[in-house]
């Protein structure tokens, strides 16, 4: 399989994860989780891990699901799969980028064409079936065994679980690759303890990532000896004596992914009587003389579930206690900025959103490479603009935005927004059918731009810009062809 025909795979398994109802577009997790991303890819460059032909023809995008399971997957073509119940288990960017690391070298050594390679007689097709029924069964293991009629969807897991020898060289290459990328090791053994540690208990049904990642004794061992490479190598900035040295240096608590981590596991959807235990923690008698490391992940959590409660001023209390409890920290200030913001946004208050994320507001880190630094903050200041009656405003900031990510929906949608707050149909209608299409939805961008087509017949002379009913023209073409060939590949599928 050339990695052309293994990225057409990687497409036409996530047109269908695009419209799982699990699929979330966060731009608050999805930034941090791409600011990693972005890092641990440069880390896989420099050590030349990433051949260019990979680098170019594959996507190297990492999609959220909404999901509680722990679990994290690499798909043909370099996507990857991401539950935000993994995102809610971590404690530092470093045992997040331990994990996306891993999984980077499953497709950086190719594996995945390694394991299709061996099922010669299935269509590319049918193995994306297969792919998808694998991924629905990994979400959900009741349903799982009731598809597992005859074994069938067993015998499929099974083809495409990946080696223990590839599971052993995605350890060992993803460990060279995210400290290259300036990740301490230490995120990656604790990241190891944590699943030891829940692979011990019988009740690890919401840990889907220990059935496809075994810990075997090798991996084990593989483990224990960079446990104690790091041992000996950590800094002794303390002055601690030799007797110190086997331990590996504890680092300092990572307050942003506390942050992230909590947000994650309001997200998932964990219903309203978690909701409220979390709402209700910092009223705990002791809570706030509680360590800054042990209170800012509930406390973001208690805002965002008074919010999803509909409370929206004790919400905001909490999110400005928060906010000046982690001053001190850029990376966690920043994020309780954007909590803050998104709040404001929520109670109504889209000029507060402005006051609270200025125009030249980007990622504070210095060294962060993420493609998607702003993106949080471009969102909400767009969507505050628009209410407040600037689109014109939203809209410019929104398109160099686009030019340089046009396959980002969520932003495509916040532009559509902003034009048709300014009466300007035609271009509404042109970035609505861009949302479709970003998700290789073609029938859905197609039925778009034939609307933004009768509505320059219904306004002849005059309300429909030229320039811009040509640009329709053309991307109602591509849409067309696009789907004559997806149709065409589900025939043959027949
Ligand atoms: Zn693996």
């Amino acid at each position: 399989m050339t990695p052309l025909e293994e990225r057409k795979l990687g497409d036409t398994i996530i047109r269908e994860l695009y419209r799982d109802p699990d699929y979330i577009d966060d731009p608050v997790v999805g930034e941090y989780v791409d600011g990693i991303w972005r890092a641990l890819l440069a880390g896989a460059r420099a050590r030349g891990e990433l051949p260019p032909e990979l680098d170019e023809r594959y996507a190297w995008k990492v999609l959220l699901g909404r999901d509680r399971t722990i679990n994290a997957f690499a798909l043909p073509g370099g996507y990857f799969g991401l539950h935000l119940g993994l995102v809610g288990t971590v404690v530092s960017r470093d045992e997040l980028a331990s994990v996306l690391a891993h999984e980077m070298s499953h497709i950086t050594q190719r594996h995945i064409p390694r394991l299709l390679g061996q099922e010669k007689r299935q269509t590319p097709l049918m193995l994306a079936a297969m792919v998808v029924g694998m991924i629905a069964a990994s979400k959900n293991p009741q349903a799982g065994a009731a598809l597992a009629v005859g074994g069938q969807a067993a015998v499929i897991q099974q083809q495409l679980n990946f080696s223990r020898d590839m599971e052993r060289e995605a350890d060992r290459i993803g460990y060279g690759v995210m400290t290259e990328a300036g990740f301490a090791g230490r995120g990656f053994v604790t990241m190891f303890e944590k699943l030891q540690a829940a692979s011990r208990i019988n009740d690890n049904g919401d840990w889907p990532y220990l059935r496809s990642h075994p810990l075997t004794t090798q991996r084990i061992a593989d483990m224990q000896q960079r446990q104690q490479a790091l041992g000996r190598g950590a800094p002794q900035a303390d002055g601690a004596g030799p007797e110190r040295a086997a331990a590996p240096a504890a680092l300092p608590p990572d307050l942003e992914a506390l942050m992230v981590a909590a947000r994650a596991r309001v997200l998932g959807r964990p219903g309203v009587d978690v909701l409220r235990t979390w709402a209700a923690e910092p009223e705990h008698a002791g809570f706030a003389s509680q360590p800054l490391a042990r209170r800012a992940g509930p406390l973001y959590a208690a805002a965002l579930s008074h919010a999803q409660l509909r409370d929206l001023p004790r919400a905001q209390a909490l999110a400005t206690q928060l906010a000046l409890a982690v001053a001190g920290d850029a990376r966690a200030a920043r994020q309780a900025r954007l909590l803050q913001a998104e709040l404001a946004l929520q109670a109504g208050q889209p000029a507060r959103v402005l006051e609270l994320l200025p125009a030249a507001e980007r990622s504070p880190v210095r060294g962060d490479v993420s493609a998607q630094a702003g993106r949080a903050t471009l969102l909400l200041r767009a969507h505050a603009q628009t209410r407040l009656g600037q689109g014109a405003d939203a809209a410019s900031a929104l398109q160099p935005w686009v030019s340089d990510h046009p396959r980002d929906a969520g932003a495509w949608q916040a532009l559509a927004q902003a034009y048709a707050a300014q009466g300007q149909t035609l271009r509404a209608l042109r970035a609505e059918g861009e949302v479709p299409m970003a998700q290789m939805d073609y029938a859905g961008a197609v039925d778009r731009w034939r609307a933004a087509q009768d509505f320059v017949r219904q306004s002849p002379g005059g309300a429909a810009d030229l320039v811009e009913a040509s640009i329709v023209d053309t991307r109602l073409r591509q849409g067309q062809e696009l789907l004559r060939q997806q149709q065409l590949d589900e025939r043959k599928r027949r």
